[in-house]
């Protein structure tokens, strides 16, 4: 038995005065924002898509291109109802049932299920966001830039190219995005209205998005990515800063639907890790290096800065993320497998953690070594105790804690 919340969809209660929202596990962050943004304001977190539901959202505790500043989603639900597997119907808040907040809010879908959301939304003055764009020449520039800028910057993110190698490995573009201050927008009733927050459904007003991923086929391979990469890099060395809505800052991906069948029948891998700040360049130097001598380079890398979280299976440090996008077919699964494995395990030994949203490759041997061996005894006795007869499983949950 599969069970599909996505139909428990309503948003059950907004206050425009105070931001705050109670929901039904199964509404989308597509959802919530197009509630919210209009009357100025802007849920704290968001994936990179827009696509997920808050029940999945709070299991997987997503993070953001803010997570330095206003860490995982977790830290803004006041309150989430939820049935556990006994049959008990619970509410939890950091202050009430604080060990099943905490547990449940990253715990995988696997110790009960969310029946409703309280969130805590931002106030926002602008639909815009201010961007600046700037180049980092290599890995070393690339750290000390989200660092560095980071504090001064709502969001942060990096672009590195993937492909780029000696001197040059790790370079890429930052780009830093603040909110708007109070009476800065003197158009804000426009920028706020929805129709300004989405992407036009056609390029050039021409072609259909829809078939935009057809085009990029033909440059999802070693070669074509390598060039893409080096015009990508060549535009970003012009400095500029310019206004973006906040929805074409946070779903650039969502505006082209399919993009992952550019990738061809096998799909991609994403494999993101955390390191702390102390490591990241060293590991990720290694990680780059060895990706090239396999001939297995990543097609996309996106970096972002992040801060640890107290919730039980925390996936953030105090430091930096990577995540490299693989291209997988027949041919290279079981070369990128063995070259994964090799990475987790560089990844760990210098202090890393992984991110079961997106890493597949994880092993139980690696989850216990960043976790701890006493975060995975404190995860399986809440288990225990939720779902004494296993009603809750996922091949996930039994790769790495059934073991
Ligand atoms: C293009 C793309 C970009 C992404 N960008 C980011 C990003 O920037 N940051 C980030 O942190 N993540 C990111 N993700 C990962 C994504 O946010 C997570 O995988 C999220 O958990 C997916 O939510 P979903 O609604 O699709 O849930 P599903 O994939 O259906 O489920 C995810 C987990 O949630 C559990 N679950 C779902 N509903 C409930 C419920 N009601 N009660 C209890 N458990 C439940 C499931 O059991 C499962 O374990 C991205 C994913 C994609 C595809």
């Amino acid at each position: 038995i599969v069970l599909d919340m996505s139909a428990w969809n309503l948003i059950q209660e907004w206050n425009p005065h105070t931001g705050q929202v109670r929901c039904e596990p199964g509404v989308t962050l597509e959802q919530l924002w197009q509630k919210v943004e209009p009357d100025g304001w802007w849920p704290p977190v968001v994936s990179g898509t827009m696509k997920t539901t808050l029940g999945g959202c709070l299991s997987a505790n997503i993070h953001g291109k803010n997570n330095f500043q206003m860490g995982p989603i977790g830290e803004h639900v006041l309150e989430f109802t939820a049935i556990l597997p006994t049959g008990a119907e619970i509410t939890c808040s950091p202050k009430l049932n604080a060990d099943l907040f905490y547990g449940m809010i990253s715990g995988l879908g696997m110790l009960g299920i969310f029946t409703s959301v309280t969130l805590q939304m931002k106030r926002i003055y602008s639909g815009l966001l201010t961007v600046d764009a700037f180049p980092v020449k290599n890995l070393h520039s690339h750290l000390f830039a989200l660092q560095e800028n980071a504090p001064k910057y709502d969001y942060i993110v990096g672009w590195l190219d993937t492909t780029a190698n000696g001197s040059s490995l790790g370079r890429g573009q930052i780009h830093g995005a603040k909110y708007l201050h109070e009476g800065e927008d003197k158009n804000s009733a426009e920028t706020f209205k929805l129709k300004n927050q989405t992407l036009p459904s056609t390029i050039f007003g021409v072609f259909p998005k829809s078939i935009l991923h057809i085009f990029m086929k033909p440059f999802v391979n070693n070669l074509g990515v390598w060039g893409v990469n080096t015009a990508k890099y060549i535009a970003s060395l012009r400095k500029h800063s310019f206004k973006e809505s906040h929805g074409a800052f946070h779903f650039l991906l969502d505006y082209v639907p399919n993009w992952e069948h550019s990738f061809g029948d096998g799909g991609l891998i994403q494999y993101q890790s955390f390191l702390p700040k102390e490591t990241a360049e060293f590991v990720w130097t290694q990680i780059l290096k060895l990706s090239h001598k396999n001939k297995l380079p990543a097609y996309l890398g996106v970096t972002k800065r992040h801060r640890p979280d107290k919730f039980l299976l925390s996936h953030a440090v105090d430091g930096f993320s990577l995540a490299l996008d693989f291209k997988v077919t027949d041919k290279n699964r079981k070369k990128m497998y063995a070259m994964l494995q090799e990475f987790d395990k560089i990844v760990v030994a210098n202090g890393g953690r992984f991110y079961f949203a997106k890493n597949s490759e994880t092993t139980a041997e690696t989850a216990k070594i960043f976790y701890g061996e006493e975060t995975v005894e404190k995860f399986r006795k809440l288990k225990k105790r939720c779902d004494p007869h296993g009603l809750l499983e996922s091949d996930l949950y039994r790769r790495i804690f059934n073991s």
